[in-house]
């Protein structure tokens, strides 16, 4: 059997323990593995005397989304990614919008199976620009996203992280200097949501925006998704925009996006436009040029205007450009001001549709 087609693969990033465990030092729970055990995050496990990967090859499903659904403002606009996630995930936060797949312990969520140049070969044929690992955290299955970003990048295909940034030093280089492009959630600006309802920290996600943001040049973009009384008080996005302005810089597109009651958070209310609105005046407040609101419908909210004259740049409604004033590589058609972001041409004509997409279907036309 071809290594593409292994599911359980070899992985570098452990340790062996005095007390005969092993660790996971991929992200900064560091599970300490008895034989047979499997990671919190369900999809590294110990065999043996080595921590493996098992889901190598294997997808909860694939579908070719706007990349501005990841969501992506300033990344190849208007153009179609195909995404796919895998199953487990290293948070388990309470308010999970994708808990069906983050939490599933069911092989049968892993059903569509595809080695990574099927996968590039597949885009290439869809006419996606890029490829997204998406829908659970991709840091957990590295060694797969690593070689399909790979793989289509032989094909001219760019590679897309939706993550946490929940990952320890080693790892966190290696999978980023395979990335072209990441969306980082940052789920709030206090320890103690990340403790009590992601059951994780903050300051391991903030070394990674600001590893992102200083070492790399992976394009980056934040989304923060605001639920009501937990993570959108004044104070804290006032605290969390200063740590962004002065940390990663007035560049970094902002995302605040609509929380909608789900997984275990379904008391809670989904969140108001207002507060999206309020999230984002206070972070152009701090001189953050790209804040955009979320999951509601808000043209206002969702374009992209130019930092020097302030012409609107890219019209949004959801997931739909409605005007474009850019030259060829991001400049203000009115000023000529660059905006930030990677722009090659016009913008795409993709709009806001989704379409699931069976990669078996497309098996016999690779191998042609
Ligand atoms: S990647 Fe998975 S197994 Fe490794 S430390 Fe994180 S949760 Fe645990």
């Amino acid at each position: 059997m071809s290594r593409d087609f292994r599911s359980v693969v070899p992985t570098r990033y452990w340790r062996g323990l005095d007390d005969g465990r092993i660790q996971c030092d991929v992200c900064p729970r560091r599970c300490r593995l008895h034989e047979g055990r499997r990671g919190l995050c369900f999809v590294r496990a110990r065999q043996g005397n080595a921590v493996v990967l098992t889901t190598f090859g294997r997808s909860s499903g694939y579908c070719v989304d706007p990349i501005e659904k990841k969501p992506l403002n300033h990344f190849l606009p208007g153009t179609p990614v195909l995404s796919f996630g895998t199953a487990g995930c290293n948070l388990s936060c309470s308010f999970c919008q994708n808990w069906d797949i983050s939490r599933s312990r069911d092989a049968d969520t892993l059903a569509d199976r595809a080695p990574p140049a099927r996968i590039a070969r597949v885009a290439r044929q869809l006419g996606c620009r890029s490829v997204a690992f998406t829908y659970n955290d991709p840091v957990i299955f590295l060694e797969y996203a690593i070689e399909t970003a790979k793989a289509c990048e032989e094909r001219d295909i760019r590679a897309v992280a939706v993550t946490a940034g929940y990952v320890c030093d080693a790892p966190r280089e290696e999978f980023f200097r395979s990335m072209d492009a990441v969306n980082v959630d940052l789920k709030a600006f206090t320890e103690s949501f990340y403790r009590h309802i992601c059951h994780a920290e903050l300051q391991p996600v903030l070394d990674t925006l600001v590893y992102l943001k200083r070492e790399t040049e992976v394009w980056l973009e934040i989304t923060t998704l605001l639920i009501p009384g937990e993570n959108d008080s004044d104070a804290e996005l006032h605290r969390a925009s200063q740590w962004v302005a002065e940390s990663l810089g007035l560049d970094v597109p902002w995302h605040f996006s609509a929380f909608h009651p789900d997984y275990r958070m379904r008391q809670k209310p989904p969140t108001p436009p207002e507060t999206l609105a309020r999230a984002r005046e206070i972070a152009l407040g701090y001189g953050l040029r790209y804040v955009y609101m979320g999951n509601v419908h808000d043209e206002r909210g969702e374009s992209t205007y130019c930092h020097a004259c302030g012409e609107t740049l890219v019209g949004r409604d959801g997931y739909r450009i409605t005007a474009w004033n850019l030259d060829d590589t991001g400049h203000c058609g009115t000023c000529g001001a660059r905006c930030a972001g990677v722009f090659e041409g016009p913008a795409g004509r993709w709009g806001a549709r989704r379409q699931p997409v069976r990669l078996a279907d497309f098996a016999a036309d690779a191998r042609a």
